[in-house]
């Protein structure tokens, strides 16, 4: 008999089935033996009865541990008590693999499953949020190829800082210090000569040396960068495709959602409503007012001020406009509001913080330069990169996407490690 998913036997409802898979709970009886069985679909509780199974497979039925892998052929019933619904009573059971004692079982820290991620990946949690990771990554890649973007790669080792030296990784490159990518922007307003509109997905690496729930030092970083673009334009993009991931994983993995307890009420404001935009004064002005925080002009936002804000909407808030003091050198310097920049952080809702980093960029080379001088890097290092201001600059914008802070916000997760299936950490790089 052909094997079929649990789910697609769940949807048949009735009948003769052969499902394979991997022991997920397993409880024995006199005359009976429990087992649930997993698969990447969903789960089915089988019931294995001594007098209709051989002598062999009764005992293997009674020897099973969790994680075992089987196969088994049986008929469904419907069943209320059953965690699915459904019951599956077992005429042929044969068992690929009998696991040994399975290290984890109920209870276990944090830590200690991020020990085990190997085999915690399995869980029900993780099955499920890779899931909606999966819908994600498809989701950016059709939305940018839906407005005719193309792919672009730029390279993991480079010599130059992008996005500030404090979380740079320095690799020994045949003697030579070098570091791992921040982010593939300089790389990108190369691009943009040659194809215009272009977008990535690729790991981006920094050491962060704070211990918080929403960074890694190895995350999905989805990029985009366009020639000819300005910054209201470049808002409009991000809040597309925010909206279009949204809207996508709602629609595709309701059931992922569902067993992950993600209230999706509140996810459905983002994919209707728009997105404020206010200026990083007008935010200091609403802290003040609204949550009681006083911030004085020049600070960025830090995580508390951020959650601060974002409890004060149900759709994600564009800031924009920092001030340039604390904003990377590449960003361009409004004309009309002087020490601001073309910039925005995307915050999102219920507190999972900045999403999206955008901004015009800057496209005067002396400007350039003396941002760089001011945040202590050597111009000549950055030689190739102020080229593409010596041959037909044009105006141009782009921004970055932390994907496991987006996969972590529509999963509703405590913490950012569980929306990657080996988070590197400052303390985590095993196994
Ligand atoms: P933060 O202030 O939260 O550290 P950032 O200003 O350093 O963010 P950007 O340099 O603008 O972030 O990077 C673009 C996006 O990449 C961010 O909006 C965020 O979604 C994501 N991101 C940045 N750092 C990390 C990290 N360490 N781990 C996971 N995602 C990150
Ligand atoms: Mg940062």
């Amino acid at each position: 008999m052909k094997f079929i998913s649990i789910q697609e036997a769940l949807d048949k409802k009735e009948g003769k089935v052969s499902l394979r898979g991997w022991v997920y709970r397993e409880r024995k009886q006199k005359e009976m033996a429990f087992i649930v069985m997993r698969d990447s679909s969903n789960i089915i509780q089988c019931v294995v009865k001594e007098d209709k199974v051989s002598k062999k497979e009764w005992e293997d039925a009674n020897k099973i541990l969790i994680e075992s892998s089987l196969e088994i052929e049986g008929t469904l019933k419907e069943d209320k008590r059953a965690p699915t619904g459904y019951e599956l009573q077992v005429s042929k059971l044969n068992v690929i693999h009998f696991a040994e004692k399975f290290p984890i079982s109920k209870d276990h820290s944090p830590e200690f499953l991020l020990d085990v991620r190997h085999l915690s990946l399995r869980s029900r949690k993780l099955t499920n949020v890779l899931k909606v990771r999966s819908t994600v990554f498809k989701a950016i890649h059709d939305y940018f190829r839906s407005f005719g973007y193309y792919e672009y790669h730029s390279p993991c080792f480079t010599p130059n800082a992008a996005e500030g030296g404090s979380t740079l990784f320095k690799v020994d490159y045949f003697g030579k210090p070098i570091y791992l990518t921040q982010t593939w922007q300089l790389y990108a307003e190369a691009g943009i000569f040659a194809l215009e509109k272009i977008y990535t997905i690729a790991p981006s690496f920094r050491s962060e040396k704070s211990k918080t729930s929403r960074h890694l030092t190895e995350y999905w970083h989805a990029e985009v960068e366009t020639a000819w673009q300005h910054f209201p334009e470049l808002l409009d993009l991000a809040e597309g495709l925010i909206k279009y991931i949204v809207k996508t994983v709602l629609k595709e993995n309701k059931k992922e959602l569902d067993i992950l307890g993600r209230d999706t009420k509140k996810l459905e404001p983002i994919v209707k409503e728009k997105f404020p935009r206010i200026t990083y004064k007008e935010a200091l002005k609403i802290l003040e007012q609204k949550a009681k925080i006083k911030i004085p002009y020049g600070k960025d936002l830090r995580t508390v001020e951020e959650d601060a804000l974002s409890k004060l909407y149900n759709t994600p808030v564009f800031v924009t406009h920092y001030p340039k003091i604390i904003k990377a050198f590449y960003m361009k310097e409004d004309d009309k509001d002087k020490g601001a920049v073309l910039g925005s952080d995307l915050i999102a809702t219920e507190g999972y913080g900045e999403i999206i980093g955008a901004s015009e960029r800057e496209t005067d080379i002396k400007e350039l330069e003396k941002k760089l001088k001011a945040q202590g890097e050597d111009p000549k290092k950055y030689g190739w990169y102020l080229d593409t201001r010596r041959y037909g600059s044009v105006p141009h914008a782009g921004f970055g996407l932390g994907v496991e802070r987006v996969i972590a916000w529509v999963c509703g997760l405590d913490n950012i490690k569980d929306a990657i299936p080996f988070p590197r950490t400052m303390l985590r790089y095993q196994p």
